[in-house]
């Protein structure tokens, strides 16, 4: 027996943070708003003030208690990495501009600079926030970065929700993970490291907390996810040590209230670890945080696991139990959740608070707001305010017989939905479930490379150096007026496929005149490269409110994959083969690949997701024998999202790339030699995945490669790789158009690396973002480099 309560000191269960984009995307309008001139900071901070009360409100409405901290405050107007560079004035020299000063906040045109570059100067660098889809700014540390509390904005915004009644709980990312996020700024030394600056910045953090305790504060939440990684290419030890100095020294001031507190005191702590397992390969996050005296930990037990027994150190700190998925869509059942909170309680806390594993960040507002899915499908769902919903019922089924009383019939209910959704027609298709069992090792192999490569080259005739791009042409405005008129009813579905048509004749012709070797049709017709396909395949649904904030002001509205997957019809053929009617040159054929399907979707969470990834392929090896039976010489299977899945612990890598690997190759493998299959990859480190994208086997892979100067290359050519490889020579990420020159010295470096006879010329990644005016020009030099480097061969 231990001495364990359920549910104090947060009473109604807690969740880790909660959407800021707005239940209609109110904030994206706010800022384009204002970014466009349309609004002043005064009015976009007024918008941003009601939605952060109406985020309070809600929770509050919704169960959470208003008076301890459970409600979060955890609201960014662009990036909550950002807000940390803002909170410490840690701003690149780049963009350091003398200031009033002493105004308590930074200028929102500053803290939207680093967001959005300011002039010729390029923005913080944007990555994949751990395994998601959300993109955090990558702040740049050196030695001589300015570090002080220079923006009390976290304060302020305590402040504003106390005075309308609500005691919220400030969400911050902690200070070691922050600087472990961060990247050595230009010019910082060869030996420097930003964590180097963690004295410097717990210091800063020890002062907010002082403000806080001083405003009222009784709770805040430092957010260290960097504790359930591998990925970040720092010791545990290192890691370990940095937490110990970090917490040690916050811990270390006396809680406010409490009789050791007579002046300078603090908040309670409770450091949150959420997106996986705190038990690491070199040593367990949980116990070193139990180590450290801080109030509250919070770990996420949907990803992570419990430790066998009890935790030393654990007994008078918070364990805030993260057992309902914070970022997935699902209802669970809310029994076997009290079961593991049961468990949890076993490990010697002085309280379990049932809570959301991660942030609501990374799911849409409110099932209630999607009204065309199907009753059945609704009924399996739970978005944010339905999550906030199983917290407060778990934590009121442990307030003891009565609240168990009372949650019985949410109980119960939750078993059902889950019992439903498994017994539901198309959730498990026996002629899916057949075909996945009927496979055999020969139908993830193909021919050998050489024997490939012969054949393609005999029915190719590719130049030297052959030219092409990734897929998708400029989303003029004329597309996108067309695409919603078309939803709208006001242009007929034949009216729309018209439209798009002459579109993808525009393209080819384009690419003919610019001297390209394989063409594309530009993919004019697709709304999100996941999202097209979702709406054609069974097995998924999609959404209308269903946004979820990818970076900034840009949402994405992740499709569900809810049952097994097939394809009814053909997709993509007869965009590809119109394309190439029209045109002598090859045109590649272009599909999204089973991994990117995955990680762009809210996936079901009922069966390995290699056998989700299974289905998805065999719909795609349908398609690839379509596309070639049509005719079509090549074919671009894209998997940007390979490094995004990447498991957060280096012991589930080789599960996952032997999962991942294989469904690419099962959705490509039935391509007949003479057929070409390329791949692409971009966003990412790539070193974690190189094995994996040899692995692949395509004929062609074209990976993004211009920032970092073809770095790539070599380090595919190391891995064994000797396929063709397209590294990108044209950053299509910002509006420059490269010169010839620069496109040509990009070029030399590759074929130095490799082979020449395997380099393909290509841009990073698809031009969709960019507008005609920078892409054509920047193709036609792209071009030119490629003659200029091929004569140079000779
Ligand atoms: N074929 C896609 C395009 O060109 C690939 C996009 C991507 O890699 N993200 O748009
Ligand atoms: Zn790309």
């Amino acid at each position: 027996m231990t001495n364990t309560t359920f549910a104090d000191p947060f009473r109604t269960g807690t969740v880790l943070g909660y959407p800021r984009i707005g239940r209609r995307r109110e904030l994206k309008r706010a800022l384009e708003a204002h970014w466009s001139g349309r609004s002043t900071a005064d009015e976009l901070e007024a918008t941003a003030r009601d939605l952060r009360l109406a985020a309070a409100r809600r929770l509050v409405d919704l169960g959470l208690d208003a008076t301890s901290g459970a409600v979060p405050g955890s609201f960014s107007l662009y990036d909550q990495v950002l807000d940390v560079v803002a909170l410490l004035g840690a701003v690149p020299s780049r963009f350091r501009e003398p200031t009033a000063g002493g105004s308590g906040r930074l200028p929102l045109s500053e803290y939207f600079a680093l967001a959005r570059g300011a002039g010729d100067e390029p923005p913080l660098e944007m990555t994949k926030w751990f395994d998601t889809n959300y993109h955090y700014l990558v702040p740049e540390i050196g030695p001589g970065t300015p570090v002080s509390l220079a923006d009390d904005r976290v304060v302020r915004e305590f402040v504003e929700a106390r005075d309308v009644g609500i005691v919220t709980r400030p969400v911050l990312v902690g200070p070691v993970t922050f600087l472990l996020l961060s990247k050595a700024a230009d010019g910082a030394g060869p030996g420097f490291r930003p964590l180097d600056r963690l004295p410097e910045v717990t210091a800063v953090y020890a002062e907010l907390l002082r403000r806080l305790a001083d405003a009222g504060a009784p709770w805040v939440q430092l957010d260290e996810p960097a504790l359930v990684t591998d990925n970040l290419g720092v010791p545990f030890a290192d890691v370990a040590e940095a937490v110990r100095a970090a917490y040690g020294q916050l811990a270390g001031a006396p809680v406010a209230g409490t009789a050791a507190a007579d002046g300078a005191a603090r908040p309670a702590i409770l450091v949150a670890a959420p997106y996986g397992d705190l038990r690491g390969p070199d040593g367990d996050g949980l116990a070193l945080l139990a180590g450290t005296g801080v109030e509250g930990i919070a770990i996420d037990l949907v990803r992570g696991g419990l430790p066998a027994g009890p935790v030393a150190g654990l007994g008078s700190t918070v364990l805030v139990a993260g057992v309902v998925d914070g970022h997935g869509v699902w209802r669970g059942d809310l029994t076997a959740k009290l079961g593991l909170l049961e468990r949890a309680a076993e490990l010697g806390a002085a309280a379990v608070v049932p809570a959301t594993s991660t942030s609501l960040l990374h799911v849409p507002h409110d099932v209630e707001d999607e009204p065309y899915l199907s009753a059945d499908l609704r009924s399996w769902l739970a978005f944010a305010d339905q999550k906030v919903g199983e917290v407060v019922t778990l934590a009121t089924a442990l307030s003891g017989a009565e609240g168990r009383a009372a949650a019985e019939a949410a109980l119960t209910s939750s078993a059902e939905a889950v019992a439903t959704r498994q017994a539901a027609e198309g959730v498990v298709v026996p002629a899916v479930r057949e075909r996945l069992a009927g496979l055999v090792p020969a139908d993830t192999t193909r021919a050998p490379y050489g024997e490939r490569a012969a054949a393609q080259e005999a029915r190719l005739g590719l130049p030297a150096l052959p030219t092409t791009t990734i897929g998708s042409f400029p989303q003029t405005a004329e597309i996108r007026a067309a695409r919603a008129a078309a939803r709208k009813g006001e242009l007929s579905e034949d009216e729309y496929t018209a439209a798009m048509r002459d579109e993808v004749a525009r393209v080819v012709r384009l690419q003919e005149d610019l001297g390209l070797d394989v063409l594309v049709h530009g993919e004019p017709e697709r709304n999100d490269m996941v999202q097209y396909f979702a709406e054609q395949l069974d097995g998924f649904a999609t959404t209308v409110q269903g946004w979820v904030q990818s970076y900034g002001s840009r949402c994405v509205r992740p499709p569900i994959l809810w049952g097994d997957v097939s394809r009814p019809a053909p997709m993509t053929v007869e965009w590809a083969t119109y394309a190439q009617s029209l045109t002598d040159l090859p045109v590649k054929g272009m599909l999204t690949g089973p991994v990117t399907i995955l990680a762009w979707s809210f996936v079901r969470d009922d069966q390995p997701l290699g056998d989700t990834a299974a289905q998805v392929a065999l719909a795609l090896r349908d398609e690839v024998r379509d596309l070639e039976a049509a005719g079509i010489a090549v074919v671009q299977v894209d998997e940007p999202a390979l490094r995004e899945l990447l498991p957060l612990r280096a012991a589930d890598h080789p599960a996952y790339l032997d999962w991942s690997v294989r469904s690419f190759r099962l959705a490509t493998a039935g391509a007949a030699p003479a057929t070409q299959v390329h791949t692409h990859l971009c966003y990412s480190e790539f070193g974690d995945v190189i094995d994996a994208i040899d692995g692949l086997d395509a004929d062609v892979t074209s990976l993004e490669a211009a920032r970092s100067r073809m770095e790539v290359v070599p380090e595919l050519a190391e891995a064994g790789y000797d396929r063709g490889v397209g590294p990108g020579v044209y950053d299509i990420h910002s509006p420059r158009v490269p010169s010839v020159e620069e496109m040509a010295e990009l070029l030399r470096l590759a074929v130095g690396a490799v082979d020449p006879r395997l380099v393909w010329v290509n841009p990073d990644c698809g031009l969709k973002t960019r507008r005609y005016e920078e892409a054509s020009p920047a193709l036609h030099n792209l071009v030119e480099a490629a003659r200029k480097v091929r004569a140079e061969l000779g």
